[in-house]
């Protein structure tokens, strides 16, 4: 896995004033578990509720009080390292890791440390135009912390404890990353996976995702440079800013003969710039020691192997089969399967279909291309389509059965989209279907050459003219002539 992503390629190298500069990126993603109860307490998760509202006595940190553990939340955690191709610990342990601020009133966070639940995997992406591998070190579970909110009084700082105790998976890469576009292609991808699973929303708005993004660099076959962290970054576009802004910076700053301290930095998107919070801490600081009132978390592998039955097909396999039983292409297939809606609607439009596996990439044109371009320009998700995965897959229908040109097919589409209808019905009634009864055709071909008697003379000595008798043809037959028909009637006529 090192060794495809350790040699950086020349196009991922940023030329500086004393040559080219290798970028090294790793993340630790923060990703809130899909649950509707916290990870040791029975309170509600709902996100937006009035503050301090869904504040239990443990989540409050109340003395006495003693965490339970929310097999819910757990399970999540064990399908997440299942989705990540990765190792899943029978044996875990939650730790305490000491810090004070004032949204964390326990004065520690319960978190693992030595020993996660989850172990080493990997993530495949497709970046910087090739298939890549980035490996993950390791999956905790641990609390999310309260909200300190600081701008509604001039005097005042307020907290809501609501997120406290929320169920978090820290997800943390390997430093296997060399771009920008490699990290937004990650981070794209793991939310992906997330999705596919159930185990967290990936609402990136809300928070529920976010990443701490690991940047150094040093010159192509030199040791690690000193990293700096990033902190809370929450969205994919600002986590392509600040690795280039970060990587910039620490250039400049060794071209002038400085050296980078380790920091923690906070990205400002509104400057385009990251700046100094507090200088890095190490994991001593935060004086970890197991959580005496948890016991070590044990599993059987029975109860892993029963999870694993039930995972659902994931976007790497899904986009193999696409391509395998459909003929897509990579890209193709990959833009169906970037969210699941997009692909299980494709799937029911293949469904539709009298021959699916012939007509499933006709299909695919058709949903990537003419449904999703509409979808994108009306701002609009495909769980708010006004065409029904069933009006599409009967319209492909009827251009796989030569029932209407594709071209008519557009202007079915439309009458779709606007007014609904059933496709075959609207077809019929409108006298929209292909004239393939060679007899009409032959007569506008006729009059087609009868009329331009000196665009036929230049055909005999040009034959890509015949595309202009096919227009001809095409338009006074409004677009219902079969073109094949047509085609192959105007060679034989102007013997091209
Ligand atoms: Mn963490």
């Amino acid at each position: 896995m090192q060794d495809k992503t350790s040699q950086a390629r020349s196009s991922n190298l940023i030329r500086g004033e004393t040559g080219e500069w290798e970028v090294i990126i790793g993340l630790e993603v923060h990703a809130q578990v899909a649950s509707r109860s916290k990870l040791f307490s029975g309170s509600s998760t709902a996100f937006g509720a009035e503050p301090n509202s869904h504040v239990s006595l443990v989540d409050a940190a109340m003395p006495g009080m003693l965490p339970v553990i929310n097999a819910e939340c757990v399970a999540q955690a064990i399908r997440t390292g299942l989705g990540l191709r990765a190792e899943i610990n029978l044996r875990s342990v939650f730790d305490r890791k000491n810090y004070f601020y004032p949204d964390l009133p326990q004065g520690y966070q319960i978190s693992q440390y030595k020993q996660p639940i989850v172990g080493e995997g990997e993530v495949e992406i497709d970046a910087d135009g090739e298939t890549m591998r980035v490996g993950i070190e390791r999956l905790h579970l641990e609390q999310d912390a309260g909200k300190s909110i600081h701008d509604q009084h001039p005097e005042f700082s307020y907290v809501d404890l609501n997120r406290s105790g929320i169920a978090l998976m820290e997800i943390v890469s390997k430093p296997d990353m060399r771009s920008a576009k490699q990290a937004q292609a990650y981070v794209t991808k793991l939310r992906t996976i997330l999705r596919y699973l159930g185990t967290c929303d990936g609402d990136m708005e809300k928070g529920n995702l976010r990443a701490d993004v690991n940047v150094s660099v040093r010159k192509p076959g030199d040791q690690l440079g000193t990293r700096c962290e990033i902190k809370n970054v929450n969205s994919i576009r600002f986590i392509g800013q600040a690795v280039d802004v970060e990587a910039r910076r620490q250039i400049e700053i060794i071209e002038d003969g400085g050296t980078i301290d380790q920091e923690t930095r906070l990205f400002d998107p509104q400057k385009g710039e990251t700046r100094s919070m507090r200088s890095k801490e190490e994991a001593h600081d935060y004086r970890y020691f197991p959580d005496p009132d948890l016991l070590p978390l044990e599993f059987k592998a029975d109860y892993v192997a029963e999870l694993k039955k039930h995972l659902p097909e994931l976007p790497d396999e899904k986009r193999a089969r696409f391509i395998a039983d459909y003929g897509l292409s990579p890209y193709d297939a990959s833009v169906l399967v970037a969210e699941r809606e997009n692909a299980d609607y494709f799937e029911a439009v293949v469904a539709m279909l009298k021959d699916g596996l012939r007509d499933g990439k006709l299909a695919a044109n058709w949903v990537n291309n003419e449904l999703f371009g509409r979808l994108n320009k009306e701002g609009l998700d495909i769980a708010r389509s006004p065409v029904s995965a069933r009006q599409l897959g009967g319209l492909v229908d009827l251009i796989s059965s030569d029932v209407i040109s594709g071209k008519i097919a557009k202007d079915l589409f439309e009458i779709l989209w606007t007014e609904g209808g059933d496709p075959a019905g609207i077809v019929d009634k409108r006298g929209m279907k292909q004239v393939t009864d060679t007899g009409a055709i032959e007569k506008a071909v006729d009059e087609i050459i009868a009329a331009n008697p000196d665009k036929v003379e230049q055909a005999k000595a040009k034959p890509s003219m015949l595309g202009w008798f096919v227009g001809q043809v095409m338009k006074t037959t409004g677009g219902k002539a079969n073109p094949a028909v047509v085609n192959e009637m105007l060679k034989r006529k102007l013997g091209v």
